[in-house]
């Protein structure tokens, strides 16, 4: 059987492109359909305009902050019109360089709605092409549930083209979107309301760090309303809309952002005319080298609903690429210690087991704690105060979980989740010399276990 080729990717997102441009650097005859945008979900409505937002609401506390170390400036103002067409001219830039990045490696870029027609075949725009190998990567979508005047509400996707920043918004969900977009409204200085349907947000994160959150949002002075959620959204003659949750209280705003999840993107995928199995959620059920249950389809990324993260799409991606052209080269990829950052404000990082998950799991735990008001802050009003928490086996010594709510979380969690990888145990942590004065030298001076 002839094909036009070796290897077909249906999405040129995160995950797609990167296994594009390995299988074609391999040598593979490699084509991917893009319907919406370069670069996927991370690029264009994901990672890196919502961290360019949330540079963006960091300036106000800078502001503040700047008076006690002797700067005084005039009243700042903010116009959020500015922030949005240069993060959109900065997006713009980074399509072009997806572009180049695929033509630059011999990948046929084809721009359009790809559709399986059988298990060898997929049509672009009526055009049908001939692939020995489908890969599926079109990512996910967000999820509104079905309330009253949800078509009042918007998602993720719709709050980096705001053209206004709203005065008032009620933020719905209590996982990373919620908390990011929440830290990024009231920072810009929009009055928000988190809400969240049951006792605490960030389920599945470490209690402390949950909690510690909680508190300095709260400090900030954002409004959280924990075991709320939404009934229904009504539109008022003057625009407001008016939110009546599900205990009866009516909250007014002039923006409802929902962050409930988000769900893969299948919509006119053609998965009718091949044999491609869902799993309960409706996310692609894949094996370990990310064949569907239709032999020439594999499927990464958002869409198989594992770890939704851009970095872990990418490791999948590579993973395909060699899999299929490079098997010499293969090993499957570890899901085990996925550092990750919420960037929330302060942020939080995070790497391995969380207090509660080690002990569930069984091993006799150690807990070292550190809380404290960051350097930079002492001269300040502000009294943010940074967590840091180390989870030990104290049998083995191995530490099994690191954890920080405060400034760079992100950045000083890389480091950390590389001696996590290489099995570090506290006493490597311990013998560690720090890097004076950070705050990230409080990692290897943890001294005495929580009590
Ligand atoms: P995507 O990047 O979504 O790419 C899928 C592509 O397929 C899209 O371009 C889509 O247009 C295209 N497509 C879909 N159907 C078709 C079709 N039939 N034909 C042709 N093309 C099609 N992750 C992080 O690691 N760090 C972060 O800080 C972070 N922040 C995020 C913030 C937000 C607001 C969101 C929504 C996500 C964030 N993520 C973050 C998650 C990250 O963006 C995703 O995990 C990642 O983009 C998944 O990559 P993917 O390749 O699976 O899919
Ligand atoms: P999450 O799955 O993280 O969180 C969804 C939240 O919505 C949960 O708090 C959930 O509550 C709540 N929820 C779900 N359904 C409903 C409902 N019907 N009514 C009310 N609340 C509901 O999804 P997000 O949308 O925040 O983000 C999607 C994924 O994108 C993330 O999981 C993450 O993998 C990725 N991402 C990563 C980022 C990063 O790396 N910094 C940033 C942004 C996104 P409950 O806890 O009760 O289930």
């Amino acid at each position: 059987m002839s094909f036009d080729f070796d290897l077909f990717v249906i999405g040129a997102g995160s995950g797609g492109v990167r296994a594009a441009r390995f299988a074609a650097g391999f040598g593979a005859k490699v084509a991917v359909a893009e319907s919406r945008y370069l670069g996927g979900t991370c690029v264009n409505v994901g990672c890196v305009p919502k961290k360019l937002l949330v540079y963006g609401a960091h300036f106000h506390e800078d502001f503040e902050q700047s008076a006690g170390f002797g700067w005084s400036l005039e009243k700042a103002t903010f116009d959020w019109p500015t922030l949005i067409a240069n993060k959109n001219r900065e997006i713009q830039r980074l399509n072009g360089v997806y572009r180049n990045l695929l033509v630059n490696s011999g990948v046929t870029l084809l721009e359009g709605h790809a559709r399986i027609c059988d298990a060898h075949t997929v049509e672009v725009d009526g055009q049908r092409f001939r692939t020995a190998n489908i890969l599926i990567a079109t990512g996910g979508w967000p999820q509104i549930p079905d309330i009253p005047g949800k078509e009042h509400a918007i998602s993720s996707n719709e709050a980096f083209f705001l053209e206004q920043l709203p005065r008032r918004v009620l933020v719905v969900g209590g996982g990373y979107i919620a908390v990011e977009f929440a830290s990024i409204f009231h920072g810009l200085g929009a009055q928000t309301t988190l809400l969240y349907r049951r006792e605490l947000f960030l389920r599945g994160f470490d209690r402390s760090v949950r909690e510690h959150l909680r508190d300095e949002l709260g400090k900030k002075g954002m409004n959280l309303q924990f075991n709320s959620d939404i009934a229904r959204i009504e539109k008022q003659a003057d625009g407001t809309l008016a939110a009546t949750l599900k205990d009866g209280r009516v909250l007014e705003a002039d923006c409802v952002f929902y962050a409930t999840g988000r769900r893969p993107m299948l919509d006119n995928l053609g998965l009718e005319n091949v044999s491609v199995d869902l799993d309960e959620k409706g996310f692609i059920k894949v094996d370990d080298a990310y064949h569907t249950s239709e032999p020439s389809i594999r499927a990464l990324g958002d869409v198989i609903g594992r770890v939704q993260l851009t970095p872990v799409a990418l490791a999948e991606g590579m993973a395909v690429a060699r899999h299929l052209f490079r098997p010499e080269e293969y090993r499957p990829l570890d899901y085990k210690l996925i550092p990750t950052a919420v960037f929330s404000l302060p942020n939080i990082g995070t790497v391995g087991l969380t207090e509660e998950e080690a002990r569930s799991a069984g091993h006799k735990v150690k807990v070292f704690e550190s809380r404290f008001r960051p350097m930079k802050l002492t001269l300040t009003e502000c009294q943010e105060k940074t967590l840091m928490k180390l989870v030990v086996d104290a049998d083995s010594d191995r530490v099994l979980g690191c954890h920080m709510v405060g400034p760079e979380a992100g950045e000083i969690l890389q480091g950390i989740a590389v001696a996590l990888k290489a099995g570090a145990t506290k006493r490597v942590f311990d013998e560690t010399i720090g890097i004076h004065p950070t705050a990230a030298e409080e990692f290897v001076t943890l001294r005495t276990p929580v009590a």
